[in-house]
């Protein structure tokens, strides 16, 4: 093989994005991916359609979806943002739509033509994919590595990029095999959790309502009977606790949030927007109109989607075969607190298996942010999920491959 001056492990998002920048600088690059094929998370991203990045054009609040690391990627996305990206992928022939708080999918094509994109600028480059070939192991010396290995060879180049992925859907080959190269280069990994994932509740009631979907609710979360965060929007029920897209944006802080913390609690509101002295009013007067030939279970199917009924008659104390005309007062106030309220224990997050991405990673303190160069191994970069950086949904997981990518493919050795 012709001398390779950059060594890309991984052909996901990351890595093809560096491979795409290396190449156009000029540099000879060689991909080493342990599939079949090239972009298999990235075909499945956004259900296919790929939400590839976001159009909040204010870099700050860009940033700030981040949390405390985002300051790591002034550097990278003011050299090659949202902005560029888009324009990189519109330039190249992808239409873009924007959809619900700024998401960008591609207007046609989704994923797919995301991946086509990226395959052919790689081509132009004259980029060398390697596929099916699982790198096993760095070797690294005086600080410098000296060659990847694979089952089949020992490959050496000028410049080594990992681009390998976290351990989220690691059916789709990302099985945490970067963090080990990492390491093996000295490197410090983070405790790494799952993120953006279903959580688990110690009640198991929420299997009554498995696959209820419930649109503008607000789930609030409590920590040792205090309220510290929240989200309005949609969730579903599962056989084993809460999923859905407010619930999974909250997942990536429950690690941080169990630690030191006695109880754990979610509490759903089904009524945001209505208090619960207009509410208790709106009961009362169903109960009027409804008196002598209605019970209180199809009071309660009235109130809530019919899906949700069963779990809602299990936690009221109210029996549901009562007839309306005889629930108190007292009765009323503590339905509407219920409905106000429900309480559930988090128990836990769904494994790496079902989470979107992984939060932690390599240790951000090791790498210089303008470059993804590493601090400790001369020759070696990293891009992408394998980072210590993870967002929330929106394209904000996508945008750090593009943009760490971009930056690691810049540098030539
Ligand atoms: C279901 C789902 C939907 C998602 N939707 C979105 C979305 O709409 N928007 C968004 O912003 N983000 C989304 N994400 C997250 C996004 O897909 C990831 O953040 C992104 O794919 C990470 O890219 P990456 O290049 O760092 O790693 P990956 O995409 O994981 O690619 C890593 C590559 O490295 C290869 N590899 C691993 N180990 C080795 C090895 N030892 N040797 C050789 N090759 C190796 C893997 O096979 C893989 O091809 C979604 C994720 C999932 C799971």
């Amino acid at each position: 093989m012709e001398k390779i001056n950059t060594l890309i492990i991984g052909g996901g998002p990351a890595g093809l994005m560096a491979a795409v920048r290396a190449s156009s600088l000029g540099q000879r690059v060689v991909i080493v991916e342990k599939n079949y094929s090239v972009g298999e998370k990235l075909l499945i991203s956004g259900r296919g359609r790929c939400n590839f990045t976001n159009s909040e054009d204010d870099i700050n609040t860009f940033i700030a979806k981040y949390g405390d690391k985002g300051k790591f990627l002034y550097s990278a996305f003011s050299r090659f943002g949202p902005r560029e990206t888009i324009l990189f992928f519109v330039n190249h022939g992808v239409n873009v739509i924007e959809e619900r708080g700024k998401r960008i999918f591609p207007a046609e094509g989704g994923s797919q033509k995301i991946l086509d994109r990226l395959l052919i600028e790689c081509k132009k480059g004259n980029v060398k994919i390697l596929r099916n070939t699982p790198v096993k192991a760095l070797r690294v010396k005086n600080s410098r590595v000296d060659c990847v290995i694979t089952e089949q060879d020992e490959l050496r180049a000028d410049k080594y990029i990992i681009a390998t992925g976290g351990k989220s859907y690691p059916d789709t080959g990302s099985t945490g095999d970067g963090y080990i190269f990492a390491q093996q280069a000295g490197h410090t990994v983070t405790k790494l959790f799952p993120a953006l994932v279903p959580v688990r509740t110690r009640e198991t009631w929420p299997k009554l309502a498995n696959g209820c979907n419930l649109k503008n609710v607000r789930l609030k979360v409590i920590r040792d009977g205090k309220e510290i965060d929240s989200r309005f929007g949609e969730m579903e029920f599962t056989n084993f606790g809460v999923s859905g897209p407010i619930v999974m944006d909250l997942s990536s802080h429950i690690p941080e949030w169990q630690e030191g913390s006695e109880s754990l609690e979610f509490s759903l509101d089904l009524k945001p927007s209505l208090t619960q002295e207009i509410l208790i009013e709106r009961l009362n007067r169903e109960i009027t109109k409804s008196a002598g030939h209605k019970r209180f279970a199809s009071l309660a199917r009235s109130l809530v989607p019919k899906d949700l009924t069963r779990l809602i008659l299990e936690l009221s104390d109210i029996p549901s075969d009562k007839p309306v005309e005889y629930i108190s007062d007292e009765e009323v106030a503590e339905f509407v607190a219920l409905l106000k309220d429900i309480r559930m224990h988090i128990n836990g997050l769904w494994s790496f298996k079902n989470a979107v991405v992984t939060n932690g990673g390599v240790s951000l303190k090791e790498i210089e942010p303008s470059t993804m160069k590493s601090k400790l191994c001369e020759n070696l970069y990293f891009a992408g999920e394998v980072l210590d950086l993870n967002g929330p949904s929106g394209g904000f997981n996508l945008q750090i491959c593009w943009s760490t990518g971009y930056a690691a493919g810049s540098v030539n050795e």
